[in-house]
């Protein structure tokens, strides 16, 4: 897209990034640079929906050499007629990422109240076949009763069932009547569909990731015993040599690779851990007990110490479930979920319960705010996200290590040290060192506590670690800059987790 632009607007590349990284949206950039750039040309051919339509549809037919080229030009030509408004959502159309204001949920409730049928049947169809488009049609045409006939098809993505968190393990098992406990694996969401030889494998966000996982389709392939069905299950990375878990982030970096897929899978072997089965052999199991499509899940597949189900443990003993959660642990998972044999396979983004995660809690850290970025729009002239840091205690110096989309509220907790998002504006800005377009330095003065989900390397911020998912728990106006957490806590904490470098 970035060079489509720039064929379109005639200027470089590098231009086009520069003002892209200003804007943070390809829509806005292209608008922007076609209106700076010129006036429509006089008697320019009209752009039409029908050539739109033409060029996107040419563009999803071609493949294999040079179809690289053939599509940046389609999408110049088009960007090329377009006015400066048409070609920001010309751009985000095809880059779909439309920034409407619309998400599922309310396409879900238009095609619900569009043609007279519940939001729950519309979401039950949509959940088998995330397809709004399929769904509208055929609850034009059937109504609630095409939408109740979706089933799950293979080689094509569902929408997964999701766990929820619960406070702790004696609150979990005690939710349901029979419980198992499995192994949380901290890796990647797999779905492997299975017709006969075909393979492919899904992610949660329904992501295709069948070529850049080969070893993984001929695990599939050979330990498999069914002819067509779906596994649901976990892929972890494995450390070549020691044969533990590697953090998902280290797996990650397979899923993004395109080319060199061969090399990669040698560098980050991995282990599939099964936990379920939802279709087998022209039958839907979503409908029967976990209990019952684990029985069936143990006769589809032939394990081995690389692809095999999930270690559980079925019991309803305190003392019993606390030393599974501690050798879960010990083994470098990242906790347990426990499971209601009892409850159905419900599919959805909407958490329907069955599934319940432990995992340890981080301690917190308590970081200095280094920087930030002013908010935009309705939020401008109060601090949109701030720059947290870690203290190097050898030099004093404070070192990035995260960025925390502020979370603060309009209104103040009960908590000391609870702050709203004005306040905190207000603290913030008379120690500002330097502004960048919307980038804020500030003296480093004030410490915050934040909790995350866990602690990450990290190549982009000089402390070389990253927190992910920070939150801002309170300002710690106890604490000078000199007592906040430093780098050896940090990297002490990042050891411990998930029982790593143990
Ligand atoms: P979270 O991502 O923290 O919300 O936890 C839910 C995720 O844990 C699921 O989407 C799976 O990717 C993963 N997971 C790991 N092990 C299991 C397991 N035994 N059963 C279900 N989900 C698991």
């Amino acid at each position: 897209m970035l060079k489509a632009i720039a064929k379109a607007v005639g200027i470089s590349v590098e231009d086009v990034v520069k003002d892209y990284k200003k804007s943070g949206d390809l829509g806005t950039t292209v608008e922007s640079l076609v209106s700076k750039k010129r006036q429509r040309t006089l008697g320019a051919e009209q752009l039409t929906v029908g050539k739109v339509f033409a060029n996107l549809q040419a563009i999803s037919e071609h493949s294999g050499s040079g179809s690289q080229d053939r599509k940046l030009d389609l999408i110049a030509e088009l960007l090329s007629q377009a006015t400066a408004l048409e070609a920001k959502y010309i751009a985000r159309t095809v880059l779909e990422q439309l920034r409407i204001g619309v998400a599922e949920g309310l396409v879900r409730d238009a095609v619900a109240s569009a043609y007279n049928v519940s939001v729950d049947d519309v979401e039950g169809a949509w959940n088998l076949l995330p397809d709004f488009g399929e769904v509208a049609k055929v609850a034009k045409e059937d109504g609630e009763k095409g939408l109740k006939k979706f089933k799950l098809r293979l080689g094509t993505p569902f929408i997964v069932q999701l766990a929820e968190k619960s406070p702790g393990l004696k609150e979990a098992i005690t939710s349901f009547k029979k419980v198992i406990l499995e192994y949380k694996y901290d890796g990647m969401r797999t779905l492997i569909h299975k017709k006969g030889e075909k393979i492919w494998l899904f992610t949660r966000n329904l992501e295709n990731i069948t070529v850049a996982f080969p070893d993984l389709v001929q695990m599939a392939r050979k330990q498999i015993k069914a002819e067509d069905c779906v596994l649901d299950g976990e892929t972890i990375g494995l450390d070549k040599k020691t044969g533990k878990p590697v953090p998902f982030q280290q797996l990650s970096t397979r899923i993004k690779r395109k080319y060199d897929i061969e090399k990669a899978f040698g560098e980050i072997p991995i282990e599939v851990n099964l936990f379920d089965i939802v279709y087998l052999d022209g039958k839907n199991l979503m409908d029967l007990t976990f209990e019952e499509r684990r029985k069936y899940l143990e006769k589809a597949v032939k394990e081995t110490d690389k692809f095999h189900i999930a270690k559980g443990f079925v019991t309803s003993d305190l003392k019993e479930a606390e030393t599974f959660y501690k050798e879960a642990l010990k083994a470098g998972e990242e906790g347990v979920i426990v499971k209601d044999m009892e409850a159905l396979y419900v599919p959805g983004r909407r958490v329907a319960g069955g599934w319940l995660k432990i995992k340890p809690v981080m301690e917190s850290l308590d970081v200095v705010i280094v920087g930030g970025t002013w908010g935009t729009g309705k939020r401008a002239g109060t601090i949109g996200s701030l720059h947290l840091a870690i203290r190097e205690p050898e030099t004093g110096r404070f070192l990035e290590c995260g960025m925390l989309g502020t979370g603060l509220k309009e209104k103040k907790s009960e908590q000391a040290g609870s702050a709203t998002l004005k306040e905190m504006t207000k603290l913030l800005k008379p120690l500002v060192e330097s502004e960048d377009g919307s980038l804020v330095r500030f003296k480093p003065k004030i410490v915050i506590e934040v909790a995350y989900e866990e602690i990450q390397k990290s190549p982009t911020y000089v402390s070389g670690y990253a927190l992910r998912f920070p939150r801002f728990i309170r300002i710690r106006f106890d604490k000078g800059p000199d007592e906040a957490d430093d780098l050896n806590r940090m990297e002490k904490l990042y050891k411990q987790q998930k029982g790593r470098g143990k």
